[in-house]
């Protein structure tokens, strides 16, 4: 994000009360891209100060359920909050560090939604997680092998 973001425009936005926990929350989750709820809940409680697990895990079902953020979670992963939303892209996911990084689907379009047979479903959304492994351990694995 270049430009601050405006937390409270976007709660009354989604028609959400502005409660501090939310607005933390979501500035939260647009800091931390992909971050996961035990992080999220770190960078919430250096804003708050003491709050809840339950209070954040509340907080992010709401902003979910709201559209406001986005949930993944890879298999054999936690699950994880980012703040883009709406725009069907993906994720390439590292098997060894569980890195994530995003991959936009074809600029403007959105061809994975065009299944190749829907069975009569409305398509909302494509899911696509690319696995392997990030560069860092790529060269990891090739130092130890002195390769
Ligand atoms: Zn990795
Ligand atoms: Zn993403």
């Amino acid at each position: 994000m270049t430009t601050p973001l405006d937390a409270e425009q976007l709660l009354r936005g989604a028609a959400l009360h502005v409660t501090r926990p939310r607005v933390a929350v979501l500035t939260a989750v647009y800091a931390h891209p992909h971050a996961e709820t035990d992080s999220i809940i770190g960078v919430v409680r250096e804003d708050l100060g003491e709050v809840s697990h339950q209070a954040v895990y509340d907080v992010l079902r709401a902003l979910t359920a709201a559209g406001l953020i986005r949930r993944i979670q890879p298999s054999g992963s936690v699950a994880r909050y980012e703040s883009r939303v709406g725009d069907n892209h993906h994720h390439v996911v590292c098997r060894s560090c569980g890195a994530i990084a995003d991959v936009d689907c074809a600029v403007g379009t959105t061809p994975c939604l065009t299944a190749s047979d829907d069975h009569g479903f409305t398509i909302e959304d494509a899911e696509v997680v690319y696995w392997g492994r990030c560069p860092e351990c790529v060269a990891a694995a090739s130092a130890a092998t002195g390769g």
